[in-house]
């Protein structure tokens, strides 16, 4: 069965039960999760005032081909009420595909990998933790090694509950 990595990501009111509905709609409409990463807290990325987001990265089994599982994710991030307010602004839940199996492709709707995770400290910390050895199919360089590489200077710790 293919697997579709995901990053799940949200900076807007009870962030922690955001992340736990998508996982829980995720599991329903994309498909079994085999992974998932701690969550992790970062600033905020490109945009400094608003609230800091928590991020998880996903492993899911799904029978979806990748346009399927965008359409699925975007009914996801929909029911669980986004809101559109700016690019790179504050939301309740974002969801992103960063890689499905050794896929590459290009269209408009849907860039797989993700174009940004190799520049996000945020997306390859979480990624790494559970798959350390996954190699990008098209940097061919590992999570790992990404990671180590990274430029992003951007702080990304593992996110200690704390009562929202
Ligand atoms: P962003 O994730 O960049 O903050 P959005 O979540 O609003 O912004 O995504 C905008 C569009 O990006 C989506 O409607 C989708 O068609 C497109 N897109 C392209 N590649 C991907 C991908 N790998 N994962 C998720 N969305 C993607
Ligand atoms: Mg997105």
């Amino acid at each position: 069965m293919p697997k579709v990595y995901l990053l799940l990501g949200g900076n807007l009111g009870n962030r922690t039960l955001y992340l736990q509905q998508a996982r829980e709609s995720i599991n329903h409409r994309v498909g079994i999760i085999a992974q998932s990463s701690k969550v992790y807290e970062t600033a905020a990325w490109g945009k400094t005032d608003q609230p800091t987001f928590l991020n998880q990265v996903l492993e899911v089994e799904t029978i979806l081909s990748p346009e399927e599982a965008l359409q699925s994710i975007n009914a996801i991030e929909q029911e669980l009420g986004r809101v559109r307010l700016e690019h790179w602004g504050a939301r309740v839940i974002d969801i992103d595909i960063l890689f499905y199996d050794d896929l590459v492709q290009q269209t408009q709707r849907l860039t797989i990998p993700h174009p940004q995770l190799h520049l996000r400290r945020f997306t390859l910390m979480p990624l790494t933790e559970i798959a350390p050895n996954l190699v990008h199919p098209v940097l061919g360089k590992s999570t790992t090694v990404l990671l180590e590489n990274c430029p992003d200077e951007l702080e990304v710790k593992v996110y200690e509950k704390a009562a929202e």
